[in-house]
């Protein structure tokens, strides 16, 4: 190989949903914590380019990395589990491997070939999965190819696998994350579809080298034995994956499994350093010893699928152990909350959070929840549409401008004191075209935001078409809705304030794609914070 970087790929069989994700990022966890660096790659079987025109309800929220890629919601796991950003390269997705190929094929650069699935194709995935590789900067690069194998659309990656462990056979392993179903009925654990899905991975030409076991129960010796002896496995690579308490418990799971031991042993290299995990295992202790606990209604209008919100959730979890305190999560359909309801819908809650979005559907309930927080001094967050939504409601209700909206929604409404961003206007491209990634933003010293951060020079990750409108500013300041950050740049404001009011924010950026266990995001320990100094006082 070009470099030293070592390749682990990590498959799925059985069915869906087992948790390839957390065991990437668990994985990569315990080999950083022995002093290697590693990173998480997904690679995503549909032709959609990236996820960012995928509806929530498809595969949950969108995540968003500091160069502006929209990705899916694993690489949110891997940077809340090693604290080290990702970017374009941690997701690829068969669109954009297509993409490229036949932008090359337009060019000319095959030459005058026929342009095949092999070599072309899987040349191109081969590729993809290098340039993490080949920057340099990592020892050992884990990808994670989406899907269950067997389906089609997985066959072409499984193939790049194939010939990436042929031609670099010492620096690649695989592991297959399999399912032991438990039987109620027999009361027994069944090794059968782990010994049918490693069939269809041979059958492509892949011996996994390492096998995770999800199960509901203890895997014992013999059934390891059954398994390594049926998979061709060494009896130390069965490891037994148990349903956690937390997703957070998982590595040391793995840990206790010993696969990170079992992977480096694989890869021929020194097993280095013990993990130290103790800043890990201090954030359980916290997570699972908590001293009180507030609640906060989410407010949002996908609702019904938790992972559309799964970085905000998983940061009030980070954000709730750095307040000793857990943190109950109200999940609050927008849709369903009207004026007469409001009052019985929102009662209770120590703090309220009204989620991003798209569109006008459940936007009339989220603008209430704004008003019952801002009249009931209510600690508020308000997140990108929350945000737009805290500045029509202010309109609305404090300045009088009863027609007061958002572009997005009434185009030729009366104010538009959210309306389309300069640049957007001109774009026709629904998909990555609206302001996304990291952007600076300089808050005013004393205010919340500045107070939360500890800093005035901030960096925070974007995805909006939308703006507030600078034409109304002074009437808003007027009245004590106050702008307390903008671009340092175009002047775009980025948060507003009412200090007039516990803590009230609104930000149009997403501090949730940037909180981990080990950094906490500042503005949701700040607004837990005041929920619990609301929950005193009451
Ligand atoms: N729909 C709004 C906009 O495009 C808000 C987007 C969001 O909440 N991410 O500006």
């Amino acid at each position: 190989m070009s470099n030293s970087t070592k390749y682990i790929f990590v498959t799925g069989g059985v069915t869906s949903s087992l948790g390839k994700g957390i065991i990437s990022a668990s994985l990569a966890k315990l080999l950083q914590a022995r002093g290697y660096t590693a990173t998480i790659q997904k690679l995503d079987p549909y032709i959609n380019i990236d996820p960012g025109t995928l509806n929530p309800y498809e595969h949950g929220e969108c995540f968003v990395t500091d160069d502006g890629a929209e990705t899916d919601l694993d690489l949110g796991h891997y940077e809340r589990f090693l604290n080290v950003p990702t970017s374009q390269a941690n997701n690829v997705t068969t669109g954009r491997i297509y993409q490229s190929v036949i932008e090359k094929e337009r060019r000319g650069e095959f030459l005058g070939k026929t342009v095949q699935v092999i070599p072309h194709i899987t040349d191109e995935i081969k590729d993809k999965i290098q340039i993490l590789g080949k920057k340099g900067e990592f020892d050992i690069v884990i990808t994670e190819i989406g899907g269950t194998v067997g389906d089609i659309e997985s066959l072409p990656y499984v193939e790049a696998v194939r010939q990436m462990l042929w031609e670099y056979e010492n620096d690649c392993i695989v592991i297959h994350l399999t399912l032991i179903p438990y039987l109620a009925a027999a009361g027994e654990l069944k090794t059968k579809p782990t010994q049918h899905s490693v069939k269809q991975l041979l059958e492509l030409g892949v011996q996994p080298d390492i096998l995770c076991c999800r199960t509901e129960h203890e895997l014992d010796l013999n059934l390891r034995k059954k398994i390594a002896k049926f998979c061709n496995v060494s009896i130390n690579a069965v490891i037994e994956s148990r349903d956690a308490e937390t997703i957070y418990d998982v590595p040391l799971l793995m840990q206790a499994e010993e696969l990170d031991k079992v992977v480096l042993e694989k890869l021929n290299l020194p097993s280095k350093s013990i993990p130290n995990l103790d800043t890990w295992k201090s954030f359980l202790t916290t997570l699972k010893n908590p001293t009180k606990e507030v609640n906060i209604g989410l407010v949002g209008k996908y609702v019904e699928l938790k992972d559309s919100y799964k970085s905000i959730a998983e940061s009030f979890i980070h954000a709730g152990v750095a307040n000793q305190c857990r943190v109950k999560l109200k999940w609050i359909h927008s849709e369903k909350l009207t004026k007469s309801n409001i009052a019985s819908e929102l009662e209770g809650l120590d703090g309220i959070l009204v989620a991003p979005g798209f569109g006008s559907r459940g936007i009339s309930g989220k603008i209430e929840a704004v008003k019952f927080a801002r009249e009931n001094k209510v600690p508020f967050l308000g997140i990108c549409l929350g945000m737009q939504c805290a500045v029509i409601e202010f309109a609305r209700n404090v300045l009088g401008m009863t027609e007061a909206h958002t572009t997005e929604i009434d185009e030729q409404c009366k104010f538009p004191v959210i309306s389309m961003m300069e640049e957007q206007k001109s774009i026709a491209n629904l998909g990555g075209t609206m302001r996304l990634g990291s952007y600076k933003c300089k808050l005013k010293p004393n205010s919340n935001t500045a107070n939360a951060y500890n800093t005035e020079l901030i960096s925070e990750r974007h995805r909006h078409r939308y703006e507030f409108n600078n034409m109304f500013l002074e009437e808003f300041e007027n009245k004590g809705m106050m702008a307390t950050g903008t671009n340092p740049d175009t002047g775009l404001v980025e948060v507003v304030e009412i200090p007039d009011h516990p803590w009230f924010v609104g930000v149009q950026y997403h501090p949730e794609y940037k909180s981990t266990v080990e950094n906490p995001h500042p503005l949701f320990v700040a607004f837990v914070n005041a929920s619990i100094a609301n929950l005193k006082e009451k």
